[in-house]
């Protein structure tokens, strides 16, 4: 094949025209889009193998080596051996039934999964037929241009074209953690390292500044990543710590519940019962109550609330974030783009001693005023025209060349006059940046725009009333913070001219002795669905707390109007509300952590700083979530207890750092997540109770019954049946469960806290003991009345008072009249399919063959109808003690989020 081909070349010691030229392909036209189709044919899709899914066939065998089918598959062994054919029949359709609806469950579960891993599908920017497309990165081919920029992943193994400060962390690829910087010259020697190899950037690896472009020479398994993560692929999902818990619940479950079973058989033999009928009802009680299920349901929970989340938006990249979501206490988010619209617009100007909200005056009055400004709004920015007119990039930037355009300073036309020959790019540690144009006469100009303490620290002169004179910093600064106090970003903007270009750029010599222009407040408005966001998670204990990078000042008047912070309290009262990123580089770990639940806006800050946040949080206890877009957000994301990434103006960086993607970047996204993960945690609980009464009341009836006297309530074959026809669709049905209604009303679930909590063991006691306490009254009853249908009495109170606990523990607290029968649907019908069922188990005759039961005369079903549902009144008056606080208290608020002040 080609890829044997693409190999031998070394293509680091190419100049990046022979690269060009061998992949025929040219800088700024790419590849056509009928030539790249060819090659997608000929290369293939550019993607790594993935571990693989498993088929249907797969997970149909899979469900046969449970434990409990072993013991199914001995117990039909056995009946043959001795003779009961019917029996051996019986469970092994059993068998067959068990394994189909655990079938059914996991393969939803990974059709779910893989849903999710579409999703997250990289793009990348990439030439095509001369136009820059962001192309989907499974789709780049030998041969296309790739764009780079800070925050990418690479997206295939490239030759360098372009390099501007380009800096690539390869850790992934070469285990070195210092970023390497590239440049795009050819090497001389071919045998060196990967790792040397300065001018090529492969795939995986992460842009951490600066911006690039390359030609694609290998895509796939031929990177270099292919190559290794054949070796990496086969690392299946972790269990979530639910699922582990849950897991090794099960195991000590199974552990008492055999025991028991021994003990059962003991006594029935003691008792006088026939051997094999005694082993029988033990091992199918084994069967029946052993809950191997669990650690199931809660994956197909957390993987179908997973795919239901995207409906919301959110996109769950590990599935343990399902689970914590519900327990989150401290929200950490952006402020830009995610509290607010991250749609700039220039609201105001501090130009030549002025304010004014309008250029247009001033432009047409005195251009030479207007003009440097508007210049460098025009040309100091990466913003760029794209695709359907639609001007793309930072929004900043594009706010600024917007409004530049408007007044005729189209940014492409003054590029022919004014040609960029440099730049010292934006992070948010320097706080602005500096591009230098070639101007007439060879002058350079250069530009520079950015945070006002950052650009005024290298200003010496301004402009006012027309004259060049001193800077008045102090001035300045104040101006700054008055536009800043009004909600404004404030980015201040100055020039200089210079004769040469000096041989290196560094801040010190390109940031300094500049000319103030003028101050730009740019207005982001709040996005209109966050504030009452913002109230929901007061009312549900989760504390909102405001990251920007944005002055302290601009900060609190968008915390104020968004409920963040008290709207009406004085600014002198917000003193311990507010923290600039300077502040917390100089407060010591424990200092902060004295005052960390206290703050609600940090200002200033740089990404780096996040992880102090969350590392204080956590070590308080409390469980956070953490937004963040940049490169430089990743660790604090991978720290925290959610990471949560932008899905469309985020880096791929931090996306792939996440645990949580928010598709349209809003803000109410997570708190609806969080909203959803409380629910179907609610819902793994109920499944639970619900599951674990049932085997109780099985095991407890049985138990109970040898010591009243009274032979075995029910056959091995009744156990069975129970098992099947409650486990299974009302089971799952119970998982669908819509949320509660005061499910943001109450404070988070403590993380730490066994799902046992809150009365749940007790419950699977008492009322397991209840159900058992009915059976047996009827099984007493009907036994010393002489009834022949006894049996058949038991077998059918059990079910059906089943039936009606499912529908009960439906809701904790609120009682099952206030609920609404008609609230969950699929769960009604599992019900009715079931009772219909038990009908057929009575009077269907062949039926009564093989589950060895009896046709109930009228008034024997009348009276199972009428004692099954007594369950539900006693549920009812556990609700109502639990609604009065009597019992099972959830711990009082942690962390009570009061509106702080
Ligand atoms: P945030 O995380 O809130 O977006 P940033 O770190 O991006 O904060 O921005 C902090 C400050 O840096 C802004 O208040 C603004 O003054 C300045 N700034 C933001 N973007 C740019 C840019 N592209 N060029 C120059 N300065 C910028
Ligand atoms: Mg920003």
């Amino acid at each position: 094949m080609v890829t044997n081909s693409q190999k031998r070349i070394d293509w680091h010691v190419l100049s990046p025209e022979s690269a060009l030229s061998k992949l025929k392909t040219s800088p700024d036209q790419g590849l056509t889009s009928s030539e790249a189709k060819t090659r997608l044919f000929t290369y293939g899709r550019n993607t790594l193998p993935e571990p693989k899914l498993r088929g249907p066939i797969q997970i149909l065998l899979d469900q046969l080596r449970d434990f409990t089918v072993v013991l199914l598959i001995g117990a039909a062994v056995i009946a043959g051996l001795i003779g009961e054919l019917g029996d051996t029949t019986v469970i092994i359709v059993i068998i067959l039934l068990n394994a189909i609806l655990g079938f059914i469950q996991e393969y939803r579960a990974e059709r779910a999964m893989a849903a999710l891993n579409t999703f997250a599908a990289p793009y990348s920017q990439v030439i095509r037929s001369g136009n820059s497309t962001s192309t989907p990165a499974s789709e780049i081919v030998p041969g296309d241009i790739v764009f780079l920029e800070a925050g990418n992943i690479v997206p295939a193994d490239l030759r360098l074209i372009e390099a501007v400060q380009l800096k690539i962390d390869e850790s992934a690829l070469t285990g070195e953690s210092q970023p390497s910087e590239k440049s795009t010259a050819a090497l001389t020697h071919s045998e060196i390292s990967i790792g040397d190899r300065h001018n090529l950037a492969y795939q995986g690896t992460a842009i951490t500044y600066g911006r690039g472009s390359g030609v694609v020479f290998s895509t796939g398994r031929s990177t270099e990543l292919g190559r290794i993560s054949a070796l990496l692929c086969s690392k299946r999902g972790k269990k979530t710590p639910l699922q582990a818990r849950l897991t090794h619940l099960g195991k000590s479950l199974a552990t008492c519940v055999i025991g028991l079973c021994v003990v059962i058989f003991l006594v029935g033999i003691l008792q006088g019962e026939p051997p094999y009928l005694m082993f029988m009802t033990a091992l199918s009680l084994a069967v029946a109550a052993v809950p191997e299920a669990l650690p199931a349901v809660v994956t197909v929970s957390l993987a179908l609330g997973a795919k239901r989340m995207i409906k919301h938006k959110a996109l769950i990249r590990r599935l343990t974030a399902v689970e914590t979501l519900g327990s989150v206490t401290y929200l950490c988010s952006d402020k830009t783009g995610t509290l607010t619209q991250n749609k700039m617009q220039v609201g105001t100007y501090q130009l030549n001693g002025h304010r004014t909200r309008d250029l247009k005056e001033i432009s047409k009055a005195s251009p030479s005023i207007s003009r440097p400004l508007l210049q460098a709004m025009a040309l100091n920015n990466d913003a760029y025209r794209g695709e359907g007119q639609s001007v793309r990039g930072d929004p900043t930037e594009v706010a600024l060349f917007e409004a530049a355009d408007r007044l005729g300073f189209s940014k492409p036309e003054m590029e022919k006059k004014l040609p960029r020959i440099a730049e010292i790019p934006f992070s948010s540690e320097r706080g602005k940046m500096s591009t230098l144009h070639r101007g007439e006469d060879d002058e350079i100009l250069v530009f520079t725009k950015g945070a006002p303490e950052k650009v005024l620290a290298g200003c010496v002169h301004e402009w006012k009333r027309g004259e060049l004179i001193p800077i008045d910093q102090k001035a300045a600064l104040a101006a700054a913070e008055a536009i800043a106090t009004e909600g404004f970003r404030v980015v201040a903007i100055a020039h200089k001219r210079i004769r040469h270009l000096p041989l290196i750029l560094t801040s010190n010599s390109i940031e300094s002795e500049l000319t103030l222009i003028a101050l730009v407040g740019l207005i982001d408005p709040p996005r209109p669905e966050v504030k009452s966001a913002i109230k929901l998670c007061q009312s549900a204990s989760i504390n909102v707390v405001m990251i920007t990078g944005d002055h302290p000042a601009t900060a609190l008047a968008i915390a104020r109007e968004l409920g963040i912070v008290h709207p009406t309290s004085p600014s002198q009262e917000l003193h311990g509300v507010v923290l600039t990123g300077k502040e917390l580089t100089q407060l010591s770990l424990s200092e902060f952590e004295s005052r960390v639940k206290d703050i609600r806006v940090y200002a200033r800050t740089s990404p780096e700083q996040k992880i102090k946040i969350v590392q204080a949080l956590q070590d308080l206890g409390e469980v956070v979530a953490m937004t963040g877009d940049g490169v430089n957000d990743a660790p604090a994301l991978r720290h925290a207890n959610i990471g949560v990434a932008m899905g469309k103006i985020g880096t791929d960086v931090a996306r792939k750092a996440a645990h949580m993607v928010l598709l349209d970047d809003h803000f109410a996204t997570i708190v609806a997540a969080v909203s959803e993960g409380r629910c179907i945690f609610d819902n793994i609980r109920k499944f639970i109770k619900f599951v674990l009464t049932g085997n109780s009341a099985e095991i407890l009836t049985l138990f109970l019954s040898s010591f009243l006297g009274l032979p075995m309530p029910f056959l091995p074959i009744h156990i069975l049946w129970i098992n099947l026809v409650t486990d299974g669709l009302p089971g799952l049905a119970l998982v669908a469960e819509p949320a509660e209604t005061g499910i943001m009303k109450r404070a988070p679930r403590n993380s730490n806290e066994s799902v046992f909590a809150h009365g749940l063991w007790q419950h699977v006691l008492w009322a397991g003991l209840f159900i058992a306490g009915v059976s047996l009254s009827i099984q007493a009853w009907a036994y010393h009345g002489q009834s022949a249908h006894w049996q058949s009495m038991v077998f059918t109170v059990i079910t059906l008072s089943q039936m009606f606990h499912v529908m009960t523990v439906r809701s904790e607290q609120k009682s099952f009249f206030n609920q609404g029968f008609f609230s969950n649907l699929p769960l009604l019908g599992a019900v009715l399919f079931t009772f219909i069922l038990q009908m057929l188990t009575l009077y269907v005759p062949f039926l009564n063959k093989v589950l060895k039961t009896k046709p109930l005369t009228a008034q024997e079903l009348m009276i199972c109808l009428a004692v099954s549902p007594i369950i539900i009144l006693a549920v009812e008056c556990e609700k109502w003690m639990v609604r009065r606080g009597f019992i099972y208290q959830q711990t009082k608020d942690r962390s009570a989020a009061e509106v702080r002040k």
